[in-house]
């Protein structure tokens, strides 16, 4: 049986004090760990007072990238050494966004999924297709190629921990959410794809989570499909009483 893992990812937004004030209002009211790992991915400048408000609750504080060196001449990166350090629990690798806007390859993505697992924490690892390959009907081989490249030399023991976010690129930020049927669908095909590149075993323990306009009014149906095991949520994510909901729905 799989935990489920509601991840907020506020993208580029907040201030600290903003970021802070969310994190006190939430932080008690958080669902046991026992039943779903509650997450927050924020902005790296947050990371260092939102661990220590997180401290001792159920919230769990992600980053949102990563270099996948842990230190040296990289101006302007952020160290996964140094997140571990700071005591964050996971990050969000290989995002569309950063896939388009800042040229991040699979390549990439699996230096970096290596580093943070290194690192000792977990990366939540993003795919998805956009809207012309999804009306292509080549959605399946999109995703079974970044999954292939992401994962690459990774070890069963390292993808049995991993968590994998499915999200259509024309479903992020536009309101126009995937099917949950659909979802349920492409969640399967990174699921067979680990069993392709593993086995059963370590396809039956990774987490995959869908993301693309997912809300408190949805959430539920989503996560009543087989191979859903959580959602990676943006704008619903930015708001206190919103982010509560949707851990309220699935706990
Ligand atoms: P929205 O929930 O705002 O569509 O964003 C999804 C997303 O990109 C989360 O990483």
């Amino acid at each position: 049986m799989r935990k489920p893992i509601i991840a907020g990812n506020w993208k580029m937004n907040k201030t600290v004090s903003e970021a802070n004030t969310f994190a006190e209002a939430v932080k008690n009211s958080i669902p046991s760990n026992d039943k779903v790992d509650s997450v927050i991915g924020s902005p790296a400048l947050f990371l260092t007072d939102l661990v220590k408000i997180a401290k001792g609750t159920d919230l769990k504080i992600s980053a949102q990238n990563c270099y996948f060196e842990n230190s040296g001449a990289f101006t302007g990166e952020t160290s996964p050494a140094a997140l571990a350090d700071l005591g964050v629990d996971y990050v969000i690798i290989g995002h569309s966004e950063r896939r388009e806007y800042f040229g991040e390859t699979d390549e990439d993505i699996n230096k970096k999924a290596k580093a943070i697992i290194a690192n000792g924490m977990t990366p939540i690892l993003c795919c998805g297709e956009t809207l012309e390959t999804y009306e292509a009907g080549k959605t399946a081989e999109w995703i079974e190629g970044q999954i292939t490249g992401g994962l690459k030399d990774l070890t069963d023991e390292q993808v049995s921990n991993l968590v994998i976010a499915y999200e259509p690129i024309w479903a992020i930020g536009t309101g126009k959410s995937a099917d949950a049927n659909i979802a349920d669908e492409i969640c399967g095909v990174v699921r067979s794809t680990v069993v392709k590149l593993y086995n059963d075993t370590v396809a039956s323990k990774v987490r995959i989570q869908y993301g693309g306009s997912v809300k408190p009014e949805n959430i539920a149906e989503y996560m009543s499909k087989e191979n859903v095991d959580g959602a990676l949520v943006g704008g619903a994510a930015l708001e206190v009483d919103s982010f509560l909901a949707l851990l309220e729905a699935v706990k």
